[in-house]
């Protein structure tokens, strides 16, 4: 028989990217569709229709990277974000309805398990990982296992009495150095037409102000860094997302100092922040990371 393969499902609150992926990470093919955000039924059936275009004999095991909530052990999705998916048994489902061994995973944990095999953490036993994106999510891998709760990392305090976040708390590190903290510091300078990506172009055309207010965001994820080193004593501290990535060592290079202030020895003098190195697709091959997982029977 042919090497095994494994769909996977990186979803999102727009778009929903599937592919077919080898164990070595490769993607063989992929294919991207909106997600119908309507109801519980339409996005259910679009991850279904995601799944059966990849659907053939080779297909071993099916995963799935979604931004959720999921409940320790069974993996059922409790709450998503930006997606009507509630209380929802997605593993059950889909070995039910397609006969395969199936994977869930929150969305960051996917990220953190496709950089720790495949990308920036290769070879190392202890990972964190934070993406930077829309929000801020991340993972963490300890003593070579995916951490499987809900490592909502991008809500920490960092900033006690901080602004608002989207959950509802105050001060989480998604307030401060989401995609959108980097919007909010655009349009304080620049007006209501400016956002991240303006800013962080102007960062590198030499702009100091916009260079300062990327660094202030650098800070806060450096504080945030410096705290979850504190905990978890990772060997490298994995910086992904899309603005992230865009941003580069803006962020890195303040967050490094800022993460190496609140680090106790000897970490303070050891310490990986690098960025990511799968880029888009670290959801999709994290995914299917998860489900070959799944295949292999690690939980
Ligand atoms: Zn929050």
């Amino acid at each position: 028989m042919a090497a095994p393969l494994v769909i996977g499902l990186d979803v999102g609150g727009t778009k929903i990217l599937s592919g077919l992926v080898d164990r070595d990470g490769n993607v063989v093919a992929e294919h991207e569709v909106h997600s119908p955000g309507q109801s519980e039924g339409d996005v259910l059936a679009a991850l279904d229709a995601a799944v059966e275009d990849f659907l053939d004999d080779r297909v071993a095991a099916i995963g799935y990277g979604i931004p959720a909530n999921l409940e320790r052990g069974t993996a059922r999705i409790l709450r998503a974000t930006n997606l009507p998916l509630e209380n929802v048994d997605l593993v059950s489902r889909s070995k039910d309805r397609f006969g395969l061994p199936v994977g869930v995973e929150n969305d960051g944990s996917v990220a953190a398990l496709a950089e720790w095999k495949r990308g920036a953490g290769r070879g190392v036993s202890n990972l964190v990982m934070l993406t930077l994106g829309t929000g801020v999510g991340g993972g963490i891998v300890l003593d070579g296992r995916l951490f499987r709760g809900w490592a909502e990392l991008g809500h920490m305090v960092v900033q006690e009495g901080g602004p608002v976040c989207a959950c509802g708390g105050r001060g989480h590190l998604e307030v401060l150095a989401s995609g959108h903290a980097g919007d909010r510091a655009a349009r304080d300078l620049y007006g209501p037409d400016a956002d991240a990506h303006g800013l962080i172009d102007k960062a590198r055309t030499g702009d100091a102000r916009a260079r300062a207010a990327l660094a202030r965001i650098g800070e806060s994820l450096g504080a945030a860094v410096g705290s979850l080193v504190n905990v978890f004593d990772p060997e490298i501290v994995v910086i992904g997302g899309g603005f992230g990535a865009a941003a580069g060592e803006l962020l890195l290079e303040p967050a490094r100092a800022a993460a190496r202030r609140e680090a106790m020895p000897p970490a303070d003098e050891t310490l990986r922040v690098v960025a990511a190195e799968l880029g888009a697709e670290a959801g999709l091959v994290g995914a299917a990371l998860v489900g070959f997982e799944a295949l292999d029977g690690v939980r």
